[in-house]
């Protein structure tokens, strides 16, 4: 960032902090945009406002944003390393092999949010590595979306621990969620997809941090952040439950998902059935 606009910054951030009974806030990742050369304010209307002293309360979607998808892949590299050093919870990190960050286009329009790492993943590094890994790109090849444009990431990095000698995979519990949250909160912060989908209840839980049946959540639209949200099964519900009618109704929320992209859906799509 040049010197004039970062000090344009740091007066702006002053006079909020006059005006207001609180400290200005900024996360690491508004931190790390600030760091980057190549950072700059596309929206005059917000520079306008901080050049009057006006508040600003809240990241806009005018207000500053990155340009170019490989500034994106840089924000992202620092909580990556993060995340493989993290041992927020002992219990994970002394069992983990590997931690699971992300994987996929840093510049999509669509991420997926899963809940955790199975055993599959634990090995291969990936999310959605395993047959439900298969199922998921089974269902974004329908959409006529290739894997590597979407982002994938889970709710938590590390595969969640179970009692030595056993095999299989257990779901996060609520703190664990809450503690590794922040990471995923910074991924979205910074791929900025234009739609997300949340996939199963648990991560519902660990996004939203709300909980709730999947029959009351799916199939609607809800918002994170102002992003779209669609709920929709886990693709291991659908391994569990063959059932036409339940593989339908995901496909039913991966069309409303197109829609909201504005991608075109041919009639044999909306024919489709998983
Ligand atoms: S689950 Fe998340 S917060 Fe916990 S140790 Fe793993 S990376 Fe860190």
């Amino acid at each position: 960032m040049t010197e004039p606009a970062l000090d344009f910054v740091i007066a702006a951030l002053e006079k909020i902090r006059e005006s207001s009974d609180h400290s200005p806030r900024a996360s690491r990742t508004m931190l790390r945009r600030l760091q980057l050369a190549d950072f700059v304010a596309v929206s005059p209307p917000a520079s306008a406002e901080l050049r009057k002293g006006g508040r600003q309360t809240s990241a806009s979607p005018s207000g500053p944003r990155l340009q170019g998808a490989s500034n994106k892949a840089k924000l992202l590299e620092p909580i990556r390393e993060c995340v493989c050093a993290c041992k927020k919870c002992a219990h994970l990190a002394s069992s983990r092999t590997q931690t699971v960050f992300g994987v996929g286009n840093p510049d999509a329009d669509l991420m997926f949010i899963g809940e955790a790492r199975g055993v599959d993943e634990d090995q291969q590094g990936e999310p959605f590595g395993g047959r439900a890994g298969q199922l998921l790109t089974k269902i974004i090849k329908a959409m006529n979306v290739a894997r590597g444009d979407v982002y994938i990431a889970n709710v938590l990095k590390c595969r969640p621990d179970t009692p030595s000698g056993t095999f299989g995979n257990r779901p996060p519990t609520p703190v664990e969620m809450q503690t590794c949250r922040p990471y995923l909160v910074e991924q979205i912060e910074i791929i900025q997809p234009k739609v997300l989908v949340a996939l199963g209840a648990v991560a519902v839980e660990g996004l939203l941090g709300m909980r709730g049946t999947m029959r009351e959540l799916r199939g609607r639209w809800h918002a994170y952040n102002g992003i779209p949200l669609m709920i929709t099964y886990h693709p291991a519900y659908l391994l569990r439950n063959q059932a036409p009618s339940e593989k339908r109704k995901v496909w039913e929320d991966m069309l409303q998902v197109l829609e909201r992209l504005e991608q075109p859906i041919t009639q044999r799509q909306r024919n489709y059935f998983l």
